[in-house]
């Protein structure tokens, strides 16, 4: 096959054959394709899109491209979720043992922060001993005794996207429907869940800025899992303002064992529930989620998926030793608190990271002690700066200086669940 004659057809439209595509997807896994070529093929790809086809043979192509697990021995209905990623996006967090808890199988299946959206991995890194790094023995019997695992995804799993997602982020293709929709879903079915719900971010902390983007990305979703046989269902959820009060990784560990413990900020338990209740009907299980939060059979479940995997249930959870207090200019009401503002100020007090080598802190971030719609009296605290690293507070400080607006009448409150795609 001639590499060449791949671009030229992207390049200027056309449509890839099966053939090509599988070629591709096989050569660049075995580093056989030179990167100038790779990187000005996938920005064709970029520029011009795959159509329906293309796409369904793309992702089949990366799952083939590795192994997939095999979950049929663990006896129970497997359900995962996967969320594009927002700040202050703690959901896994209660939401995977809650739903377990009913008797579903969740193999979840997380990576790892990049940019200001956080990383379910290193939020669950805070808790002391937890193993992120499951072998697939490891995977099923955990799911068959306790019924959910957080882990990385084994280095056997969508090869393929593992090299070209790292690729995308260098030659800045990342913001690609279809590359996006192929990524994410050939990790999902190769991850062998037999149905999936999908939380859509939309808004300024979000990658996609807007509803129409991601309507656009949870259908092309929705339609590659369903098309492969995982019952797929997304929800496009609002991502203008963070989710819940904290944002950093121990922080939103705490804040999501309030919500086990049956507390929490109200955003994040609506939208627990909201995907659990999708989880639970596509797991075939007719039960109400909120009893769970409520019972205690949730984080029940959070402590024994704990300590399976290697962690203290009971351990304190680390804060950082340092905090400063940014305060009201002004009495009013708070009418606007931008997501992206305090995801890039926590990112650089050390929350996150800006190259997937680098290391994270567990306890730097930020609490929102005020949010949209709260009324707050001039000087109040508003936001709760969490320090690990001196150096970095003035560079953080400066994101916040517009962070939040203050007006005399409240604002009508967002609507967090917008809109359910299946
Ligand atoms: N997350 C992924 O796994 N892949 C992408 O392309 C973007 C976000």
């Amino acid at each position: 096959m001639n590499f060449q004659d791949l671009i030229y057809a992207k390049r200027d439209g056309g449509v890839l054959t099966e053939e090509q595509i599988r070629w591709f997807i096989n050569a660049f896994t075995k580093d056989e394709i030179p990167n100038e070529q790779a990187g000005s093929f996938l920005m064709a790809v970029y520029f011009q899109g795959l159509s329906k086809q293309e796409l369904n043979f793309w992702t089949d192509a990366m799952i083939k491209s590795g192994e997939k697990l095999d979950l049929s021995s663990v006896g129970k209905p497997t359900v995962d979720k996967h969320s594009t990623g927002g700040v202050g996006d703690k959901i896994s967090l209660p939401l995977c043992p809650l739903v377990a808890s009913f008797g579903a199988a969740v193999p979840q299946l997380s990576g790892r922060g990049l940019g200001i959206s956080g990383g379910t991995l290193d939020k669950m890194e805070s808790i002391s001993g937890f193993n992120i790094s499951l072998s697939n023995e490891q995977m099923i019997k955990q799911l068959k005794d306790v019924g959910v695992f957080i882990t990385a995804a084994g280095v056997g799993l969508a090869p393929a996207d593992r090299k070209m997602y790292a690729f995308r982020d260098v030659i800045c293709t990342v913001e690609c429907i279809p590359l996006i929709a192929s990524s994410i879903m050939s990790k999902k079915i190769a991850e062998g869940t037999q149905s999936l719900v999908l939380d859509v971010k939309a808004g300024r902390g979000a990658f996609m800025k807007d509803v129409a983007r991601a309507k656009q990305l949870a259908e092309t979703m929705v339609e590659i899992g369903n098309k492969a046989g995982v019952k797929t269902v997304a929800l496009i959820t609002q991502m203008d303002t963070p989710l819940g009060n904290a944002v950093g990784n121990a922080l939103e560990v705490s804040e999501s064992i309030d919500v086990l413990n049956g507390k929490g900020p109200a955003d994040v338990i609506e939208i627990t529930l909201a995907l659990a209740k999708e989880m639970l009907e596509l797991a075939g299980i007719k039960k109400d989620p909120e009893t769970a939060l409520k019972d205690g059979s949730a984080l029940s479940t959070w402590k024994k998926m704990i300590a399976a995997q290697g962690g203290n249930p009971d351990a304190e959870i680390p804060v950082a030793n340092k905090k400063e207090k940014v305060l009201a200019p002004k009495s009013g009401y708070i009418t606007d608190l931008d997501a992206y503002a305090i995801g890039l100020s926590a990112w650089r007090l050390g929350a996150g990271r800006s190259r997937k080598e680098d290391a994270v802190s567990k306890t730097a971030g930020i609490i929102c002690l005020a949010k949209e719609g709260d009324f707050v009296e001039k000087d109040q605290p508003v936001l709760e700066l969490h320090i690990d690293d001196e150096s970095r507070v003035a560079m953080a400080k400066q994101d916040l200086d517009n962070a939040f607006s203050i007006s005399a009448e409240p604002k009508e409150k967002r609507k967090i669940v917008l809109e359910r795609i299946s």
